[in-house]
């Protein structure tokens, strides 16, 4: 048999059932390609597949989804510069109504036809808002030298870091003109 190329498609699941009895919820567990809004909204390369836990609950009104999962994301140490693998725990809260529409981020919740959630854009949300500002490859990582360059990690370069000039333009200005701390001036 030939390997069917199949086009990747969103993360989504099935609503058929859980949308027809309020209260009643249904987990699944996706494990499928990451979908390139999670890619373009990160700005960064994910390890496939992507594993999410979901969670969908009819509470009458509309389905809250919930999210859960982990991404191994190709960072970039934002010390020493080096790539690394960064685990990223994310989870998210969505609310979705069956309704006709294009998705509207003013809505506060999201639309779905057909029977199907489309997880792409909170998945993508979820995860774009656990990244980590400045992300580093181990807690005590000593980042390159800022005199050298050199991997602190590796070598002891023996640089000493000189002030920072902006100090010592402050320090000009205080002491200029004085003999220390001023008496009785007043
Ligand atoms: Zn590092
Ligand atoms: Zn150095």
């Amino acid at each position: 048999m030939l390997p069917l190329r199949m086009k990747v498609r969103a993360m989504h699941v099935r609503v058929a059932d859980v949308k027809k009895w309020v209260g009643r919820s249904e987990r699944s567990h996706l494990e499928e390609p990451w979908p390139a809004a999670v890619a373009e909204r990160t700005g960064s390369r994910l390890a496939d597949p992507g594993l999410v836990d979901v969670l969908v609950r009819n509470t009458g009104a509309a389905l809250v989804v919930e999210i859960t999962g982990t991404a191994e994301v190709e960072a970039t140490c934002s010390r020493c510069l080096k790539p690394f693998r960064l685990t990223v725990p994310f989870s998210a809260v969505e609310e979705f109504r069956e309704e006709p529409g294009p998705p509207d981020e003013w809505l506060g919740y999201s639309r779905y036809q057909a029977d199907e959630l489309d997880l792409d854009d909170v998945i993508a949300d979820a995860v774009a808002l656990a990244m980590p500002m400045a992300p580093v490859c181990r807690p005590d990582c000593r980042g390159l030298c800022p005199v050298c360059g050199a991997d602190r990690n590796e070598i002891e370069c023996g640089c000493v870091p000189e002030a920072d000039p902006r100090w010592e333009a402050l320090r000009g200005l205080t002491f200029e003109g004085r003999e220390g701390p001023q008496n009785g001036s007043r």
